[in-house]
This record gives structure tokens, sequence and C-alpha cells, in this order.
């Protein structure tokens, strides 16, 4: 167990809680999931993330880096050429982001408050510091005072580097529960929205760049092997603490205090390894779990053509939606896209299919789609005119499509 925290080392070594949160908020729990631990460094990518909602990337950037280290998570390192932390997962980086929390200007406490009161958000609870670790790691924190003095040495924080490490480790010392991180982590997932109490608390942009850090620098000096090993976007911390995010999934955390060499957890690296493997949840797989082909059905009659589509339409389906059409003879008369039983669309998909329709109405077609859940908001194709839009009941071929 990590001892050079000497309260840390006082945790009792046999825990082991694992959790899981859907982006639909239902959370699922297993072990010692009621038990408190601090945050430590999983509290990184939030603060990084709360950093980017109040100043966006660009004054982010300014001060920390986006890249992994490869490096232990206190290595005294900085980028040779313009001093930045490499990232924000690394304690200089760390420390840095910290530094940010509402405003430079902030009086320390008022940023730790700033911070707690955020993780609390993320947490659907209200959460406290654990003073004694806290203060534990405060008496042992030379290692980390070197970082902030360094960071002061080239204007990448203005604190003094008491006040700097002090919040840092303040935020370090939040007390959560697996439960806790698992919705924490499906809050990212969720593009921000806490998914259990609805409150959207971040961008959509903020999450997926924090993702991003998380993916290729979460876990320490492990990360490569855990990115290609595992697939889930993670961040352990050396209280026993490891959270894992799957984009538009769901949040996974693990808590048991007996770490491996690299700083993570052992049974947590295990069960995440297993999860992965059993419920196929590999960020990179390329098994078919994108689920269903988006052309539910084409339906003809006379002149009527009606093609049902179903799932969500992003590039990928949308291409395979025009692809099928440009291969389909269509008679003459109307060609409908029937929007029933879609799950939704991102703006390229909608694009696709207004430019789709476009294209079958310059072939001598016309043209209508049925969209009861006004999916496609805005009707206007590329030049200009606007997709008609008929009722389900006029285009029901068959019975089902009611
Ligand atoms: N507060 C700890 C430190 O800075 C966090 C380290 C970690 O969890 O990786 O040393």
């Amino acid at each position: 167990m990590a001892d050079y925290i000497p309260e840390l080392a006082k945790a009792e070594p046999d825990y082991l809680g694992v959790a899981i949160c859907t982006t639909t908020g239902h959370v699922y729990s297993a072990g010692d999931a009621e038990v408190e631990f601090t945050l430590q460094s999983v509290s990184k990518p939030f603060a990084y993330a709360l950093a980017l909602q109040e100043l966006g990337l660009d004054a982010v950037r300014e001060i920390v880096g986006m890249e992994p280290s490869g490096e232990a998570f206190n290595e005294l390192s900085l980028n040779r050429y313009d001093h930045r932390p490499v990232n924000p997962m690394i304690n200089a980086g760390a420390i840095a982001v910290t530094q940010l929390i509402n405003g430079v200007d902030s009086d320390p406490a008022e940023r730790v408050e700033q911070l707690r009161s955020y993780f609390s958000r993320l947490a659907g609870r209200e959460l406290k510091i654990d003073e004694k670790v806290r203060d534990s790691e405060l008496q042992v924190s030379d290692r980390n005072l070197s970082l902030a003095h360094m960071l002061r040495n080239y204007d990448i924080i203005q604190d003094e580097a008491h006040d700097a490490v002090s919040t840092y480790v303040e935020q370090c010392s939040i007390k959560v529960t697996v439960r806790d991180l698992a919705v924490m982590s499906a809050t990212l997932a969720n593009g921000g929205t806490q998914p259990v109490t609805g409150e959207k608390i971040l961008d959509a942009d903020v999450c997926r760049l924090t993702l991003s850090v998380m993916s290729s620098a979460g876990m320490y000096d492990g990360a490569g092997r855990w990115m290609a090993e595992v697939g889930i976007p993670a961040k352990s911390g050396v209280s026993g603490g490891l959270l894992g995010t799957l984009p538009g999934q769901l949040g996974v955390a693990t808590f048991s205090p007996r770490l491996n060499k690299e700083g993570n957890s052992v049974r947590g690296v295990d069960a995440l390894t297993l999860l992965s493997k059993d419920m196929g949840l590999h960020l990179m797989s390329t098994d078919e779990r994108y689920g269903v082909h988006p052309v539910r059905r084409m339906e003809t009659e006379d002149d009527l053509t009606v093609i049902f589509l179903q799932g969500l339409i992003n590039f990928n389906a949308a291409e395979t939606i025009l692809h099928q059409l440009t291969e389909c003879e269509f008679g003459e008369g109307t060609v409908v896209l029937e929007l029933s039983h879609i799950t939704g669309s991102n703006r390229m998909g909608r694009r696709m299919l207004k430019e789709g329709l476009r294209r079958i109405r310059e072939a001598g077609f016309d043209i209508a789609i049925v969209d009861p859940d006004g999916e496609l908001e805005d009707r206007t194709m590329a030049d200009g005119t606007e997709v008609p839009k008929g009722e389900p009941e006029d285009y029901a071929l068959s019975e089902e499509a009611v």
C-alpha cells in the first residue's frame, strides 16, 4: 500500500469495492461500496475538466500540455522547451491546474471550497475532506513542494509554493466511495450531465478533452499497456481508487488499497481487465457493438417507397443508408425517410440524410420525412429549400410502422 503518506498506510488492505453507473443513471455495486477513501490522483481529471470549463482550452493549454509522459506521477519534469508540465495527470500538471480554479487570484480557501462543492455536485452528495489524510500528506510534501517551486520559477503558477501544494493536497483528500466515483465518471461519459441528478455540470467538449488526456496518461507509467489490454480511459490514485470511463456508455470504479509497482490498485486493475473482457468494453474493439443496421426495412407500394431507419444516425450510419439508396432502383414517385425508430443523430448524420434526400429529389422524385420526434429540427437542405414533413399514418405501409 502507499506508505509515503503515513495515514494511507493505515487503511484496511482487504477492502474491495466495485461500482458501475450507466449514462442513464443506473448504479450497480458490490463489495465494500460504501467505504470512503480519499480521491488522491483520481481527482486530477476532474480538476482539469473544471479548469477547462472555467477558462477554456487555450488558457489551460498555456500552463499544461496534453502529451503522455510515461513517467512516474511525481516526476520532477517539465517540458524542455516551454517548461510546462507535460500533462495534467502527473503531479506537476495537477498542481498547476489546481491553481487555475476560481481564477488565478483566488484565495486558497475559496479555491478549495470551489473544488469541494464541484466534486460534491459530480457525486450528487456533499463530500468532505479527510483532514487526517490531508495533514498527514502535508507533513511529507517536500517533493510536491519542490514541484511547486519549479512551477513558480517558470511563472506557470503565481501562488506561494506552500499554498499551491496545500490546495492540491486538499483536493486529493476529498473522500468518496466507489459508488460516488462511478457516478462522477459516468458524468464524464454522459457529456457532462450528472446522470442521477440530471444536473448539467460540464460541457461535452470539456468531457471529450478530459477523456482524451485520461486515455493517454491516466495510468501513470503503465498508460500504454493499459489502453492496449483494458481499453478503458482510466485514472488511478495511490489510496487504491481506480475509475474508468466509457464515453456514451458508463462509468466504472473500483477500490482496493494494495498497489502494483506502477502505483495502480492491483485488484482494481484485475477487476477492470476482467470486466473489459467479459463485458466487451474495450474502446478499440472492432466487434459490431455499435448495434443495429441503420436501415430497418424498406417498403414499396405503387409509386411510394418508404425507408425505415433505426438506431443512431451518425456519419457511419448515414453512409450505410446513402450507399444502400444508391443501389436501389426506385420506379418513380415518392421516396420517404421514416425516422420514428431512430435513437438519435449527430450533425453530420443529419446533414448527410438531407443531402441524400436533396439528390433523390434532383433525380426527379418527390421526397418527405416522417419525423415524429423532431430529430431533423432544421429541415433546410443545401439549396435552401426544406424537406417536406409527413405524418406517420400517411406512410405506414405495414402495421409495424405505426
Ligand atoms: N496526493 C498524492 C500525491 O501527490 C496523490 C498521488 C496519486 O494518487 O498518484 O502524492
